[in-house]
């Protein structure tokens, strides 16, 4: 996998020579477009595990991506784990500016406030805006409530910055336009998550790429138009076989498994969704189940090719795409 991650990169390495040229040339036109080293939008993989239970020792971490664009790093989704993954990630935290939340699932959201809190003590000054759906707002106030006493304690024993000024939230009523910047416009759509209604993936347009990201999702092909003409998807994945196996060894998991149908996406699935997308590359990300290490790269993408011919990455924490 190591090789193929690798020649992944040069590949796209290969396409950015490209891309440059083309980028300096627009430089010589138009003196706002900054130069290529500059606008490089790298991910970075933080956690590629689905589901609300803990990573095992050598298991993937919960969910979270991080984009880093013109250097400024974007979290996509906060998974417990998130600011040492951010660390193991050299992205020092006080660096944070923007955190995305797709839906209020504990996977995707546990960890937000320590995050926010751990970039305040790294930084004491830093800006974030917290972007997601209905429910953000409240989420904030109330861990910031729970941290309370010491955060009072600090700002008169310490003299520090109090960190409630420092975060701007912005809640997700419906789909659209949800940010935009010098360096990228990020936009939303609204997948299929029962029994969440709002539930969404984003769409990251910066000057040399776009990225989307799934969020949890059910097969939705409004998500492959919503993809069409980006260079990378990330979407999540559930291996059917393993999930058999699962419920075969707990039959009282028959609960489990109708959530597990009717919300996420199987490997056939996301390889309809990516080709229908036309994307250049796809990530397997959001691994459910994602701590079985007996499932291969080539059976997660096993499925996926019988649809998608482009290139697949199948995450892995910390990887650098
Ligand atoms: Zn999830
Ligand atoms: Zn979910």
């Amino acid at each position: 996998m190591k090789s193929c991650v690798r020649r992944h990169l040069r590949h796209t390495r290969r396409q950015f020579l490209v891309g440059a040229t083309s980028i300096t040339v627009a430089t010589a036109v138009n003196p706002l477009v900054l130069l290529p080293q500059q606008t490089r939008t790298h991910i970075i993989l933080l956690g590629t595990k689905g589901g609300p239970t803990l990573a095992t020792k050598t298991g993937r971490n919960n969910a979270s991506t991080l984009l880093l664009i013109n250097e400024v790093p974007y979290v996509i989704d906060c998974g417990y784990g998130v600011s040492r993954q951010m660390i193991a990630a050299s992205i020092s935290l006080d660096r944070l500016r923007y955190i995305f939340i797709t839906h209020h699932h504990s996977d995707h959201n546990l960890e937000y406030g320590a995050l926010l809190y751990n970039a305040w003590q790294a930084s004491k000054t830093q800006r974030v805006d917290a972007y997601g759906p209905f429910g953000l707002r409240r989420m904030t106030r109330d861990f910031f409530d729970y941290m309370k006493f010491d955060i009072e304690t600090r700002i008169v024993d310490e003299g520090v910055d109090d960190p409630r000024k420092l975060v701007t939230v912005h809640e997700l009523n419906s789909a659209g336009l949800v940010m935009q910047n010098q360096d990228v416009k990020v936009t939303s759509l609204r997948v299929r998550h029962p029994p969440i209604t709002q539930s969404y993936a984003y769409r990251f347009d910066a000057k040399d790429r776009s990225v989307v990201i799934s969020g949890d999702t059910a097969y939705a092909p409004e998500l492959g138009e919503f993809a069409k003409g980006a260079d990378v998807l990330i979407h999540e994945a559930m291996y059917l076989p393993a999930i058999e196996k699962l419920i075969q060894q707990n039959p009282g998991a028959k609960r489990l498994r109708e959530h597990l149908l009717a919300s996420h996406t199987s490997t056939e699935d996301v390889g309809r969704v990516a080709a229908q997308a036309g994307v250049k590359t796809l990530v397997l990300s959001h691994l459910v189940p994602g701590d079985d290490p007996t499932i291969t790269d080539e059976q997660w993408t096993e499925g996926v090719r019988r649809h998608y011919r482009g290139s697949i990455i199948v995450g892995k924490d910390l990887m650098e795409i």
